[in-house]
């Protein structure tokens, strides 16, 4: 059986600093949000080391603990949370239905926060040495690899914008992709393959990362699917840049989205096709995907929640 509703004027589905900064905005304005912040709260940074590019940090911060700081500054202000996560919502009529598990919520204001998943190949050594030589992002753990060998896995946008954005730091920086021809857009294909410090290795797939003894990445087995033939690759660092995955399946077919299955936001703003839903970072953001440029949209779905229950009531 079902329990009856309990109802909210705000609801933020996801705690990464997106769902989080909204949380602070709204709740700094007398509107203390109810942020349902997922099984494992706190996004993508949680599973990164450093964090040298959020700016106030001048020394840098573990993502983790940043997050931790995120979280306490929107519970100062009274924000709730649910350790939970959304099984099903129903954005069809007002207040909107959010389901978790057996518990029933309704909400005014629904902001979705909910963030992308950075693809991996899924292997037991990636997890394993994640942060220590395996990274996703090439924004923010290029810097730890300077004068480094490094590869990046992929032939999309992705690994080959962070290939490009890569030479800046390392020696030498190895695509290695599974054909022989990229998928990335015909600019980006001329700025890697006329990069001097890319190489390209074609036909070939990471079948494992290996660690040195002191846990740190050194190199990589490589395979050509054509042959079978398998190699060591040595190298200091691995990026995986085979793209991201909105973290969108709870929306499908209520929310309009793109191709890609990311939320589609009116310019300049947060707002979703469905007035009274927001949504902000990079669930709707295939093109910064940055924790501050994720921060500053929630704050934006923030304010626009905020005008919007202000409109309303006039
Ligand atoms: P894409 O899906 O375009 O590319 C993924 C790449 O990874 C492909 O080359 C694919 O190989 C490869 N790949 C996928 N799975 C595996 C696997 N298991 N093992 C090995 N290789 C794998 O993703 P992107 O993130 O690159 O781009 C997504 C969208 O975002 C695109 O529309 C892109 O244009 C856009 N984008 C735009 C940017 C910009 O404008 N600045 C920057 C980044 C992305 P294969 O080609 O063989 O399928």
């Amino acid at each position: 059986m079902t329990e009856t509703a309990q109802h909210h004027r705000i609801i933020i589905i996801g705690s990464g600093p997106a769902g989080l900064t909204a949380a602070i905005y709204n709740a700094r304005a007398d509107l203390p949000p109810f942020v349902i912040e997922g099984i494992q709260p706190g996004g993508q940074l949680t599973i990164t080391t450093e964090v040298e590019n959020y700016p106030g940090f001048p020394e840098g911060v573990m993502g983790p603990q940043l997050m931790d700081q995120f979280r306490a500054q929107a519970e100062r202000f009274g924000t709730q949370f649910l350790t939970d996560a959304v099984s099903s919502v129903d954005l069809s009529k007002r207040p909107f239905t959010i389901n978790v598990g057996k518990k029933v919520f309704t909400s005014d204001i629904v902001i979705i926060s909910t963030g992308a998943s950075a693809r991996l190949l899924g292997l037991e050594s990636e997890s394993k040495l994640m942060g220590h030589g395996v990274s996703a992002c090439a924004t923010c753990d290029g810097w730890f690899f300077r004068e480094k060998e490094i590869i990046v896995i992929g032939g999309g946008d992705t690994a080959c914008e962070e290939a490009h954005f890569l030479t800046k730091f390392a020696s030498k920086v190895t695509i290695v992709h599974r054909r022989d021809e990229l998928r990335a857009s015909k600019i980006m294909q001329k700025y890697v393959l006329d990069n001097p410090k890319i190489e390209m290795k074609w036909f070939r797939t990471v079948t494992d990362f290996i660690a040195s003894p002191q846990g740190m990445l050194e190199a990589v087995m490589l395979k050509d699917p054509r042959t079978g033939e398998e190699e060591r690759f040595a190298c200091d660092g691995a990026f995986i840049g085979i793209g991201h995955t909105p973290n969108t399946s709870l929306f499908t077919g209520q929310v309009e989205m793109d191709e890609n299955n990311y939320i589609i936001t009116a310019p300049d703003s947060t707002k979703t096709n469905i007035p009274g839903v927001f949504a902000c970072g990079d669930v709707q953001d295939h093109t910064y995907r940055q924790a501050i440029t994720a921060a500053g949209s929630g704050c934006m779905a923030a304010i626009e929640a905020e005008r919007l229950l202000i409109s309303e009531k006039d």
